[in-house]
């Protein structure tokens, strides 16, 4: 059983009723194919340093990929976890950086670094700040209803200072429908173009596939009306549609990405996923009806409890 904090205790789990909010029907995975700029081109980790380096940048390391995720986000622990570690394009939030916090499974750290890497060379001049992932080897997590299995980022939004230039708050920035942010960040605004660039990489990524990315309605509206500014692509922008959602209950996300990825095939069937299965799910979905008899009410709690505003 994950902590709860007050003020979260009484609030339901939230999930079913996200799931059942969700667009239907799933986009289809459409023109995201090998060789093109966003498509999966990157289906296996890169060998050669080279290659390391043109995906997730200069010093790109030799990630093991012998992890293991192990049953659900919420109930579940990772095996032979690969941390993320701070570079030119990636720091750790100062809030969570002493908790030690950044281990995932390889699939989920590469998309971190990468999807960090891809931003940097959009629009040079900023760092992706992460927060927490999971522990080293999983299981309970303080703050977190989830986070256990290696499958769970959350990440602070890319923030701007009064004169337009990256800055970056100490903890996560809570962000107004506007743009503007809360005190005690005043006079900072939410990055519309970089944080439009990090969820179309995230979403469009090759080896980790993104179920969720839990974040405010407001928030989801800036960064949609940001991918139809930038020429986003229909398939891109129904992926956006189907995967970012604010919690029904429980922390609104205003202040940062939760970014889940489903179980890589590998893992399976020691690693499970629950509901929805967009059309991007890698390989065939579980029998949801067997799942939801197991447990009918967990499909993918999030509190955030010691994050509530
Ligand atoms: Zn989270």
């Amino acid at each position: 059983m994950a902590l709860v904090a007050s003020g979260a205790a009484a609030r339901p789990p939230h999930i079913d009723r996200n799931a059942a909010e969700s667009p239907a029907p799933p986009p289809k995975d459409g023109d995201l194919r090998p060789g093109d700029p966003d498509g999966p081109k990157d289906l296996a980790q890169p060998k050669s340093r080279r290659e390391r380096e043109r995906f997730r940048g200069q010093g790109a390391r030799d990630l093991p990929t012998n992890s293991r995720s192990v049953g659900l986000p919420f109930a579940g622990r990772l095996r032979r976890g690969v941390q993320v570690v701070p570079s030119d394009f990636l720091r750790y939030t100062g809030e969570y950086a002493a908790g030690g916090n950044f281990w995932g499974t390889w699939e989920l750290v590469q998309l971190v670094e990468r999807a960090a890497y891809r931003v940097h060379q959009r629009v040079p001049g900023a760092k992706l700040s992460i927060g927490e992932l999971s522990k080293a080897s999983g299981g309970d997590i303080d703050g977190h209803a989830s986070h256990e299995a290696g499958r769970d980022v959350d990440i602070s939004f890319y923030m701007l200072d009064g004169r337009g230039e990256p800055v970056e708050p100490w903890a996560f920035a809570n962000i107004r429908d506007d743009g503007t942010a809360l005190p005690p960040n005043e006079g900072m605004r939410f990055d519309d173009r970089r944080n439009y660039e990090l969820v179309q990489k995230l979403l469009t990524d090759g080896d980790a596939r993104v179920q969720y990315i839990f974040v405010g309605r407001g928030i989801k509206r800036r960064i949609l009306a940001e991918a139809r500014r930038q020429g986003a692509r229909a398939t891109v922008i129904d992926r956006m549609e189907a995967s970012m959602v604010q919690p029904a209950g429980g922390h609104p996300h205003r202040n940062h990405f939760h970014v889940r990825i489903y179980c890589a095939p590998a893992d399976r069937p020691s690693c499970e996923d629950r509901a929805p299965f967009h059309a991007w799910y890698p390989g065939t979905p579980p029998n949801e009806r067997v799942s939801l008899l197991v447990n009918p009410v967990s499909g993918g709690r999030d509190a955030h409890s010691r994050r509530l505003p």
